[in-house]
This record gives C-alpha cells, structure tokens and sequence, in this order.
C-alpha cells in the first residue's frame, strides 16, 4: 500500500515565513523589510509603466495567440537579453549559446544540470558566504557539491579580499566558481573594479569556470551597462563564464519568470551543439518555457523608445533606494549617534546591518518591523512615511 506516513514536514522557508508572520501582524505600523522586491514610496507594488505599455501592445496585437514558445525560447528575446547582458560588440565577438528561462532560479538549475552533465574539471560550486540562500539547494538539485569562499568581513561589514583570493586560490583547479554580478545578496557588497581585476587574476591562473549570477541588472549603479561591467571584462579576459540573467526584479516582473540562461562557446559548432544539448535538458525539465512575461520583456528590449523609457525607470528605482539608503544612514548618525557608514556603502536593494538575529526577532515582536535573522534588509520597503520608525526602533533595539 503507498503510505507517505515516513515523510515529515519540512523546516519552513525563511524568508516566505517572516512573511507570514508580517500577514499575520495586526498593528498598523508592520513594515516588512524581508521581501526582496521593489516597493514605491507609498509600500505599494510598482507595474513599470514601460510595462505596462508593451502589456497593452501585445494584447492589441491581433496576431496574439497561446502556442508554444520553442524549447529555448522566442529567439528576438533571448537575442536581446543576451545583447542587454554582454553588449553588442561582444555578442558579435563570441559564440553565444543562450536559451530563455525560468527566472534568474530557473537560469541557474539549467546551470547546474549542464555542469553535472558535462562540465570536466573539479565538480564543486564554490559559492560566497554568505550568498543568496537558494543556491546551495540548486546546485545539489543537480548533485553537485558546494563549498564557500570568504566574501564577507564581518569586521568591515565590507568586501573579504584578502580571504576571498586565498579560498579561491587553494581550490582545486578548475573548480566552478559562482559570483554575483552586481549587488551581492544579502550582503549589498560589491568589488570594485581594481578588486575584481584581481579576483579575475586567480580565476584565471587555475582556470576556474565562473559562473555568474546577475539577478539585479540596473538595479545596482542604475545602470545596464555599468552592471553588466563584471561579466563583461570576464569573457573580454578570454572566459568561458556562464551566465543566469533574471528579468524579476530590473523590470519588476517577479511572478513572470522571465530569463536567460547563456555560455560562452569556442566555435559555433560547438555552439551549436551546446544548444542542441540544452533543448534536451530543458526538454526533460519542463519542455518549454512561458510565452507572456518574456513577450513583455521582449517587447520593451526590441523597442528603442520603449527601451529608453525601462532605462528611466530604473533609475527612478534605483535612485529611490539609494535615497533611502542614505536617509537611513543620516537618521541613524544624526539622530541616534550610530555611525553605520556600511549602510551607505553597500549597494542594491539590500543592507546588511550588522543586526544580530536577537536583535531581528525583538524587532519583528515589539516593533512589527519584518526582517532576515541575518540582519539583512531590503531598503525598498522603506519609504518616507515609515524610514524614521525604522531607524528609532533600530537604535532602540541596538543600544
Ligand atoms: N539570484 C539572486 C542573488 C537573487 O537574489 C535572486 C532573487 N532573490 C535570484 C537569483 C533569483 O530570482 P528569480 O528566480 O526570481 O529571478
């Protein structure tokens, strides 16, 4: 007789259930700083309206219709958001395998699944710590081992070089090395462009397959470009990275599942027969991937206007986060005397506050303030009407 009496329920999500647990909260000042997703100066979810355009642009479209995408995707969006991540010339330089995915997540298990199938060298994800908490489990999804490099200083609250280059140096060579692109998660730590020239120099000397995790494109400097710099120099310097692209948070379109997945290929034989190999690995996976959300994002990476409006649009949400970055930074120093220059320093949608998980739990009990036991924070819950509440019950709980 089929039983499932053996199986036991799993250790909740922790972030989905602080969630639950703000839902739950009653009081009116609740403020969840857990989620990452984007939030406008009112609390209040934000449709792009360059999305919402390229929405009404597809549904006026006669044509429109409900078949199925290829194995690997509409061919003009994975073109484009292969073009967004490594620009023009380098697309025109190289031998691109890409297929759309499923979200950034869904870019990274087709990773890890082509890295079990294929991949040569030592078959262990060196990941930094900390890092996103999802990565582990997707790479042992594919039964790959992970291990971590030191990335962040606990002292400084900044980046670990020192402890990043040894770790990445003593690894065995042609390890697998994952790095975040821009605007680390939960860290909010990124190198400069001096640190990364020497994190490349050591991938280099072993040879180290990265692959890189770019879930925040623009949302970092505000910039495309500009974010996109650390996967660029890398295939620049001659790399073979592979690359998982997420369209969730840059164009707000998280339950869209939008991304790509990519690698550098030598030749376009082996091009060819990489994409070939990945349409069999999708395949088996799930066959193929949505048509609406990539349509959307299609729409606006195909349409310059359309496009240059995005462009706008994430500066306007970058630069809102920043703007709350360094009023919390200012509330703290000037109000309550805690200088938190980490605070200021970090980058992205996240802080990483120092906080300690007592800290976070008094926080979440007497002041209906959500946020990881970590002490990380997504600074886009905050917003003018509840940035001082914040930094008081901060300091209350800090001092
Ligand atoms: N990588 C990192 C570092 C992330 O922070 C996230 C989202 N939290 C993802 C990947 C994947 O997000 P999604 O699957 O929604 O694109």
């Amino acid at each position: 007789r089929v039983s499932w009496a053996h199986v036991r329920p799993a250790p909740p999500d922790p972030i989905l259930g602080l969630n639950e647990a703000y839902l739950a909260d009653t009081d009116k000042r609740k403020i969840n700083l857990s989620v990452g997703a984007y939030r406008d100066n009112q609390g209040q979810p934000w449709v792009l309206p360059s999305v919402r355009r390229a929405e009404e642009l597809r549904l006026q479209n006669e044509d429109r219709h409900h078949e199925y995408n290829p194995i690997t995707g509409k061919n003009d969006f994975v073109r484009n958001a292969v073009a967004l991540a490594y620009g023009e010339d380098l697309c025109a330089a190289r031998h691109i395998a890409a297929a759309q995915s499923l979200s950034g997540t869904g870019a990274l298990r087709v990773a890890a699944e082509w890295l079990h199938l294929y991949f040569k060298g030592n078959p262990v994800v060196y990941l930094p710590q900390p890092t996103w908490s999802n990565h582990p489990a997707i790479f042992h999804k594919a039964g790959l081992q992970t291990r971590t490099y030191r990335y962040f200083d606990t002292r400084t609250k900044g980046l670990d070089l020192k402890g990043m280059l040894e770790d990445l140096d003593h690894a065995e060579p042609m390890s697998i090395v994952l790095l975040h692109a821009c605007a680390h998660n939960p860290t909010g730590v990124d190198p400069s462009r001096d640190e990364w020239g020497e994190i490349l120099e050591v991938i280099n000397h072993w040879q180290h397959l990265v692959v890189f995790d770019m879930a925040y494109q623009g949302f970092a400097t505000g910039s495309v470009e500009r974010d996109a710099w650390p996967v660029r120099e890398f295939v620049r310097a001659g790399h073979q990275v592979m690359l998982a692209q997420s369209f969730a948070k840059n164009m707000g379109l998280y339950g869209q599942r939008v991304g790509c997945f990519s690698m550098i290929c030598q030749s376009e034989e082996e091009r060819g027969a990489c994409e070939s190999q990945l349409k069999k690995i999708i395949r088996a996976m799930y066959s193929s991937p949505p048509g609406f959300g990539s349509e959307i994002a299609g729409t606006i990476l195909a349409d310059s206007n359309l496009k240059a409006q995005w462009f706008k649009e994430l500066e306007e949400m970058s630069g809102r986060i920043n703007s709350m970055r360094m009023q919390l930074y200012t509330l703290l120093k000037d109000k309550h005397h805690l200088d938190w220059p980490h605070v200021k320093q970090q980058i992205g949608m996240f802080a990483y506050t120092g906080l300690g998980a007592g800290h976070c739990q008094k926080l979440a009990a007497d002041y209906h303030i959500y946020l990881t036991l970590d002490g990380r924070i997504s600074i886009a819950g905050l917003n003018d009407s509840n940035i001082e509440y914040v930094a008081d019950s901060f300091a209350a709980v800090a001092k």
